[in-house]
């Protein structure tokens, strides 16, 4: 079959390698800027605090109450505080609810965002930005939004816990397996999808049995850099669309639910997209969802939807408010076959393709 598709490379400057967050003072001023307010959530304010200090007389002030789906009356209080500070960028540090802080506050003033990534959730590579506000999530996607240097150290990650490792991990791998199939995708999404499953495929083993191992953590955050780009380069199916659901309307834990969902929906879609998925279910070993139920086994992570408080009864509103407004999907969904699918995530089943 010949090629025929549309690219548009990410503008944005990517920093990569041990040590590399003693640069941030060098990329604030890169980026014309003098005046850094950095922000965290209140768990890494010690982190925040600690790199001010370290940035000396570019940071103009801290704010730590960054918070999980960037609530919007939390991004009011940080605008406050970049006005008295008259702050003219933005530094976040920590994972994807640091970095939604930045990108709202971006949104809404365009002040250039620096992050430095504490976790595999692939935010700060996105033009996407999902706020919280009268109990709904939106999401907006905009070139303002979009972070103009990211720098990866995977030093920041050698702490970061096993359990949320693995699940982070997996959640940045749902960005990769839903990018293969995308109607949009390209060669350089697939080239980059491949290569970060293949990156975490290696790594997170390696984590979960030696968690400071300085070599594994540079190669998940390399494939958290890959991942993370898919998703701000082509559009989700399915999988999101069920995790954006039981986050939005049954608070299930985000990282956590993209890791039991993911072998079910690409088991889902395995035999709608056989060739887009092929070389993806090689590296778990010939099936895509039942490989990467294995693997989600065998590194720990949670396997069923049950352990996060949904009940059996929530599924068939889960199911209703999933097949409304679907994304698009390879294969044509219907209430009854994501019924079946969600009952097989709740209980834990391997799923079969
Ligand atoms: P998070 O940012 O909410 O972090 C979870 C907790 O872990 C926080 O308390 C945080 O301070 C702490 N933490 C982070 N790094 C740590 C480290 N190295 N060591 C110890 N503790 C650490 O979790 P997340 O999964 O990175 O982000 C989830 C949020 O990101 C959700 O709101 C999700 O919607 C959003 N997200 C957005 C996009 C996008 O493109 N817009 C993509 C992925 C995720």
């Amino acid at each position: 079959m010949t090629q025929l598709f549309s690219y548009a490379g990410s503008p944005a400057r990517i920093v990569f390698g041990e040590g590399t967050k003693g640069q941030v003072a060098e990329w604030i001023r890169k980026s014309g800027c003098k005046r850094a307010l950095v922000l965290s959530t209140p768990q890494q304010k010690a982190d925040a605090e600690a790199l001010a200090r370290e940035i000396g007389d570019l940071a103009c002030g801290i704010f730590s109450g960054a918070t999980i789906h960037t609530p919007v009356d939390v991004t009011d209080a940080a605008m406050k505080v970049v006005a008295e500070t008259g702050a003219d960028c933005v530094v976040s540090l920590g994972g994807g609810s640091t970095t939604g802080l930045g990108k709202a506050i971006a949104y809404r003033t365009d002040l250039p965002q620096i992050v430095v990534p504490t976790t595999y959730a692939g935010s700060e590579v996105t033009p996407i930005l999902g706020q919280t506000g009268a109990g709904r999530k939106t999401m907006v996607r905009d070139a303002k939004i979009l972070p103009e240097v990211v720098i990866y150290d995977p030093v920041l990650t050698l702490g970061l816990p096993v359990a949320m490792s693995v699940t982070s991990g997996l959640n940045a791998m749902a960005h990769a397996v839903e990018g293969l199939y995308a109607q949009d995708r390209n060669p350089i999404s697939t080239l980059m999808a491949l290569e970060g499953l293949r990156a975490f495929a290696r790594s997170l083993p390696k984590i979960v049995a030696s968690p400071r191992d300085a070599e594994a953590r540079s190669d998940a955050l390399y494939g958290a850099w890959l991942c993370g780009t898919v998703l701000g380069t082509v559009g989700m199916a399915l999988h999101h669309k069920i995790c954006h659901t039981l986050g939005g309307s049954f608070d299930t834990p985000h990282a956590e639910t993209h890791a039991v969902m993911l072998p079910h929906t690409a088991a889902f879609n395995a035999r709608a997209a056989v060739s887009e998925l092929a070389a993806a279910a090689e590296i778990f070993g010939g099936s895509i969802g039942g490989g990467l139920w294995d693997f989600a086994k065998a590194i720990g992570a949670p396997l069923s939807l049950k352990d996060f408080g949904l009940s059996e009864a929530d599924l068939d509103r889960a199911a209703s408010i999933a097949v409304e407004n679907p994304y698009w999907n390879p294969r044509p969904i219907d209430k009854a076959s994501i019924r079946a699918l969600l009952q097989d995530a709740w209980e834990g089943r391997r799923p079969m393709d």
